[in-house]
């Protein structure tokens, strides 16, 4: 029988799904509905981050293409439903994300990094004071030269979003608020942040792992200036900072969507940032979809 609602705890992929589409949430985990496809954008993200992961806990510093390529493997060969793009596509991804992941390699080997996919958790409260448990993990943490430390999400979305965008996220509030009052598992038990790393969280960075993807060829920005073939696209560290009144704003945020979750708020809403009805899994249980006269392939996902 078809669950009520999804109980918690909410994890930070939950909140993400609801807002791309909460009925795509509700056919997924209520209704239990198979998706069709994997998107090759979730499957790069995954394999960026498993062999981000072995670089730094492996120290396979010297040993990225070989990593890079047993994850990417291992990924294509996973049962299940096929990955949506083709074989030109695929090699494609392939190139530009080990071509990152190199340049990470150069940038990051000497880097300090006190955890790897720290999972985290802690409470937020709706506007009536009730609690709702939520999890996620954090990518890095790392310890700044001043004291206390930062976290790294790595993310591996091809378009560059803005830094209010990254200022807005709910994962980012989700995770800096389980680091500001919560608790971290660490040595098989879950330990309050406080005791674990001591001082303050001083800030996120969400650390743009397309903007190490070289240029191809010499082209022209959108604000007129150039670049030559083989030129990095940017800086790839945002750097974010909560004051404590945005950190409660951001407990709140998640609280809301959460609320929202567990009153059946699975309004048909396909997010044209994700992609929309044309990159939605579950779309054949759907019904409701809201199609586009044109290929809808959202810069959002999609490597320059
Ligand atoms: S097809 Fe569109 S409206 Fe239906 S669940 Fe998917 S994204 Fe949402």
């Amino acid at each position: 029988m078809q669950s009520a609602t999804i109980q918690p705890p909410y994890h930070q992929w939950m909140l993400n799904a609801y807002l791309a589409c909460p009925e795509a949430l509700r056919l997924t985990l209520l209704a239990r509905v198979k998706p069709a496809f994997r998107h090759y954008a979730r499957v790069r993200g995954t394999v960026a981050h498993a062999t981000v992961f072995r670089l730094h806990v492996e120290k396979a510093w010297d040993r990225v293409d070989e990593v890079f390529e047993e994850e990417w493997g291992q990924q294509l060969a996973l049962p299940g439903p096929p990955i949506n793009a083709n074989a030109k596509k695929l090699a494609k991804e392939f190139e530009d994300w080990r071509d990152a992941l190199r340049q990470y390699v150069l940038r990051e080997r000497e880097a300090r990094v006190v955890f790897c996919e720290l999972p985290v958790r802690g409470t937020v409260r709706s506007r009536g004071g009730r609690p709702y448990a939520v999890e996620g993990v954090v990518d890095q943490v790392r310890p700044c030269a001043d004291g206390g430390f930062d976290v790294y999400e790595i993310k591996t979305s091809a378009a560059n979003p803005s830094l209010a965008t990254f200022e807005r996220n709910i994962q980012l509030s989700l995770y800096a608020w389980c680091l500001h009052a919560g608790e971290v598992f660490v040595e098989n038990e879950w330990q309050a942040v406080s005791k674990v790393l001591g001082e303050n969280l001083h800030g996120i960075v969400c650390y743009q792992l397309a903007q190490l993807i070289p240029y191809r060829r010499a082209g022209r920005r959108p604000d007129g200036s150039t670049y030559a073939a083989g030129e990095l696209r940017g800086d790839p560290c945002y750097r974010i900072t909560k004051t404590p009144e945005q950190l409660e704003q951001g407990a709140c945020a998640v609280a809301r969507i959460i609320a929202a979750i567990r009153a059946g708020g699975f309004f048909w809403n396909p997010s044209a940032m994700y992609g929309g009805c044309d990159a939605c899994a579950v779309k054949h249980g759907c019904g409701k979809e809201l199609l586009s006269n044109s290929p809808l392939q959202p810069a959002h996902f999609e490597a320059a």
